[in-house]
């Protein structure tokens, strides 16, 4: 069984999904105010699409450094959600590996194509910013299988899964976006 703990810091919803399995490679502790400086940065590559501001960077939990970043590119191909062109760019950079050492943020939740493909790569964390639920309000179409449902429903996966990380920014950015 997967051990649910809620958090609500400020306005927006916390929502955090601690694996109670043990951890593969647990993650040192990351204050909030590291998560928020992370997702500023997701924030920043999102703008680069300004009709799907759905941007990514991989930090390396331990040092807060930014690996590898990536915006929805879905118009060159239909894979490429901000989060798997984030990954590809780190595999690139990076090589196949470390991933247990590397959080994710992005600055949508992460559909559930792009959330299997980071619980495959073994990531150590994934936190995001807007929710589905967000998303959808802003008139973006979304799968209805929520990240933290792919997580539990991966057994073998013990990650870290945060959302609602600067979410009341994400979902202005997201209503306010440029309509193509
Ligand atoms: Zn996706």
């Amino acid at each position: 069984m997967i051990s649910k703990r809620r958090l609500i810091v400020g306005a927006g919803a916390l929502v955090c999904v601690a694996g109670a399995r043990p951890a593969r490679a647990a993650l040192p502790p990351i204050s909030l105010a590291r998560h928020e400086q992370a997702m500023r940065q997701a924030i920043e590559e999102a703008r680069r699409n300004p009709v799907y501001p759905f941007g990514a960077v991989i930090v390396r939990a331990g040092s807060g450094q930014v690996i590898a970043r990536g915006v929805n590119n879905s118009r060159d191909n239909p894979i490429l959600h901000g989060e798997i062109a984030c990954m590809n760019d780190y595999v690139r950079l990076n090589g196949n590996r470390d991933w247990g050492q590397m959080v994710l943020y992005t600055t949508g939740e992460p559909c559930s194509m792009c959330m299997s493909a980071l619980v495959w790569a073994g990531i150590g964390g994934v936190v995001f910013a807007s929710s589905i639920d967000g998303i959808r309000r802003a008139g973006i179409e979304q799968i209805n299988i929520t990240a933290r449902a792919v997580a539990e429903a991966s057994p073998f996966y013990s990650g870290l899964l945060l959302g609602g990380v600067l979410a009341a920014e994400t979902d202005r950015m997201f209503m306010e976006r440029q309509k193509s």
